[in-house]
């Protein structure tokens, strides 16, 4: 659904994708017993109002517990992006989105469309049916963002933090304030509608070049897997997934992220594996398993290693550098 708008007005257009934020329990004390994806996109902007010269317009792109995310639907969500923000009256684009997979979606957006004006992702850890929900502040917040001159890059906006596509991680199961951008901290705050930023918006060096593709184009999405290291590890994964590329299954791997230990150390069992694949033309990169911080290269590293990406970005990258549109 697209508001209709008077021409004198910017907008802040808010894409919906479900997720806690949109879910409904059968009781209001009931914060974990809910269906995701429920409430419609434009039933969750009822009540809020737009920031002073600013009109909203909502479109539902999706309805899904993000657990559940799907490629196909970050493309959609990126080109849905892609085709707002070339609007000259948009100022930006808010997501409302699930938990769980958020930070993967908005490394993806950030990656594919490295947008000049805000894209802001926004959830909840209640659902909208609770006593106390915490999604339409998050919503108030992530507007004030996308409303903010100058606001650029792909961002999240939880409970009063914003961070960055690059940073961001879920780091709490339950509580509301669930996210935490590790030693770069929040890109800033929004406190009662303005923001106090702390460092730059996220910037990307390129844009991918996914959506040169065309608007209906299928994606042929890469297979890439990812394995923790831990003690007791086995090869036993990768020789399984080397076996079926050999019997030529339809969707063979092509690429591999082991999580890796500490400063991406891998369990020398594993790694025999690992290099097995690589040999077999399997792309395999290392990303660390640790909350923070970031790979420090080695001289005599035999595996490429993903840096300061989590083992999911690292997978997005990898997944984007073998469809040959990486940044
Ligand atoms: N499973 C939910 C989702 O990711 C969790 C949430 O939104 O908090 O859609």
């Amino acid at each position: 659904m697209v508001n209709s708008l008077s021409p004198s007005l910017r907008r802040i257009v808010v894409l919906g994708t479900g997720g806690t934020i949109a879910g409904r329990a059968a009781s209001g004390g009931d914060n974990i017993g809910y269906t995701a994806g429920q409430v419609s996109v434009a039933d969750l902007l009822g009540g809020i109002e737009a920031p002073e010269g600013l009109e909203l317009a909502a479109e539902q792109v999706a309805q899904l517990d993000s657990k559940d995310m799907e490629p196909d639907v970050w493309l959609q969500l990126a080109r849905r992006c892609a085709f707002w923000l070339a609007e000259a009256d948009v100022a930006g684009v808010v997501i409302t989105h699930g938990t769980d997979t958020l930070e993967e979606t908005a490394f993806f957006l950030q990656a594919v469309l490295a947008p000049g004006k805000p894209v802001v992702l926004t959830c909840a850890m209640r659902p909208a049916s609770s006593l106390s929900p915490d999604g339409p502040q998050n919503v108030r917040d992530a507007i004030a963002v996308a409303a903010t001159p100058a606001a650029r890059g792909v961002t999240v906006v939880c409970a009063g933090a914003i961070h960055s596509a690059f940073d961001v991680q879920k780091a709490h199961t339950y509580r509301p304030d669930a996210f935490a951008s590790g030693d770069a901290g929040p890109v800033g705050y929004v406190e009662e509608g303005a923001v106090r930023r702390m460092r730059d918006w996220p910037e990307s060096p390129a844009r991918s070049k996914l959506l040169e593709a065309g608007e209906g184009a299928a994606m042929q999405w890469p297979r890439v897997e990812i394995i923790t290291s831990h003690a007791g590890a086995t090869g036993a994964i990768v020789d399984l997934l080397l076996q079926e590329r050999a019997m030529g299954v339809a969707e063979p791997v092509r690429g591999l992220v082991l999580a890796a230990t500490g400063n991406g150390t891998v369990h020398h069992v594993l790694e025999a594996a690992a290099l097995r694949a690589q040999d077999a033309g399997v792309a395999v990169l290392r990303a660390t398993r640790c909350a923070s911080g970031r790979i420090l290269p080695r001289p005599d590293d035999k595996l490429r290693d993903a840096g300061a990406l989590t083992p999911v970005k690292a997978r997005i990258a990898l997944m984007l550098e073998l469809i040959g549109t990486a940044a």
